[in-house]
């Protein structure tokens, strides 16, 4: 006898385990793992450290303008983006609205909770509050 082959297995994987590819839950976990991995993609980093510190859905217009060019009282000019929230941000310091660039809003420092790197200032009054980002400090979807 040649040795012949064994004859190839025959699938008898049943047809409908197939339905399985289309499994619907299965389908929202996988379309929920992209959405996460573009949120991150679009992410707003730190310059420095690459930390997330917003999203561009959280960028808001403050006086009807999304970017604000200001001179600080040494003479540095910064450009700042309005956000209404800024999670990967730590604020620091006692508010003031000594030189404050939004008239009626208190400041304070805005570190990234990261590095520690200076990020920008938040802004709050008794019924509202935003972050104002240094655009310099932060790289992305900006
Ligand atoms: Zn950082």
């Amino acid at each position: 006898m040649i040795g012949l082959p064994p004859p190839s297995p025959v699938d008898k994987t049943p047809r409908c385990l197939e339905l399985g590819d289309e499994d619907p839950v299965a389908k929202i976990l996988e379309a929920m793992k992209s959405d996460d991995e573009s949120l991150k993609k679009n992410a707003i980093l730190c310059k420095q450290c690459d930390h997330v510190i917003t999203f561009p859905e959280d960028l808001i217009t403050i006086n009807d303008r999304f970017i604000h060019t200001f001179t600080n009282p040494s003479g540095l000019q910064f450009d700042i983006q309005c956000y209404h929230s800024a999670e990967g941000a730590l604020v620091s310091g006692k508010p003031t609205d000594f030189f404050t660039w939004f008239k009626g809003y208190a400041w304070q420092f805005c570190y990234c909770k990261n590095c520690g790197n200076h990020i920008g200032w938040f802004y709050s009054n008794q019924e509202d509050q935003f972050f104002g980002l240094n655009l310099a400090t932060l790289k992305g979807d900006i």
